[in-house]
C-alpha cells in the first residue's frame, strides 16, 4: 500500500492538474499555490531526497525543470521565477517525495529571494577553509568522475572590473571577499580520461 500522496498522484489514485508527463517524471499545478503558475515537478519513482536518485534520472528531471521554466512563467505573463526544493525536514519538506517547485514572480508580490529563507551567522574568515574542505572532498569522491574547474582567473577579472554604478549589498559582499587567497580548484582532467 502506497501512503505517499505524490505516489498516489503518480498512480492516478488522486487526480491533479497535470501539465506534463513522460516515462520518468510528471509536473502538475500546486493545489495550494504560492503564486499564479506555481508548478511541482516530481520523479515518478519514490525518492525522498535528491541524492537518492540515480544520476541519469536526475539529469532527466533537471531537463524537465529547465524546459518548464521556459514555458510556465511565459504563460502567466511574467519573466521571473524562483526554482526551489525543500530537501529534508529541516528544509521544510512536508511530503516525503522529492519535489521541485517553479514559482513565478510578479512585480510587488512581496516575496523574498531564496537566500532569505535562512540566515545563520557565519564568519567570513572561516569560508576559505570551508571551500578547501569541499574541494578536497570533491577530489576524493567518486561522485565527480567529471568535474568542472573553478577558474580563479574568472573570479579575479570580475573583481577588477570597474563599475561606477552603486552596488547592491550582495554584489558588494562578493567584491569585498578576497578570492585570491584560494588555492587552485581540483583538476579533473585525469579522471575525465578514464570516464
Ligand atoms: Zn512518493
Amino acid at each position: 500500500m502506497v501512503e505517499c500522496i505524490f505516489c498516489k498522484i503518480v498512480n492516478g489514485e488522486i487526480s491533479t492538474l497535470k501539465v506534463y508527463e513522460d516515462s520518468l517524471n510528471i509536473a502538475f499545478l500546486d493545489v495550494n499555490p504560492s503564486s499564479l503558475g506555481h508548478t511541482i515537478i516530481i520523479p515518478k519513482k519514490h525518492y525522498q531526497k535528491l541524492e537518492e536518485m540515480p544520476e541519469n534520472e536526475a539529469k532527466e528531471l533537471f531537463l524537465v525543470i529547465f524546459k518548464l521554466a521556459k514555458i510556465v512563467p511565459k504563460i502567466v505573463e511574467t519573466t521571473d521565477y524562483n526554482i526551489g526544493i525543500n530537501d529534508g525536514k529541516l528544509a521544510g519538506q512536508e511530503i516525503p517525495h522529492l519535489q521541485f517547485h517553479i514559482i513565478p514572480r510578479f512585480e510587488g508580490d512581496k516575496g523574498l529571494p531564496i537566500q532569505s529563507l535562512v540566515k545563520i551567522e557565519v564568519k567570513r574568515e572561516d569560508l576559505p577553509q570551508l571551500a578547501e574542505k569541499i574541494k578536497k572532498e570533491i577530489e576524493n569522491s567518486a561522485i565527480f568522475k567529471e568535474g568542472k574547474k573553478v577558474k580563479s582567473e574568472d573570479i579575479k577579472s570580475e573583481e577588477e572590473s570597474e563599475d561606477k554604478k552603486p552596488k547592491k549589498s550582495a554584489e558588494r559582499d562578493w567584491q569585498e571577499f578576497n578570492f585570491e587567497k584560494q588555492d587552485k580548484a581540483p583538476d579533473f582532467s585525469d579522471a575525465r580520461k578514464g570516464y
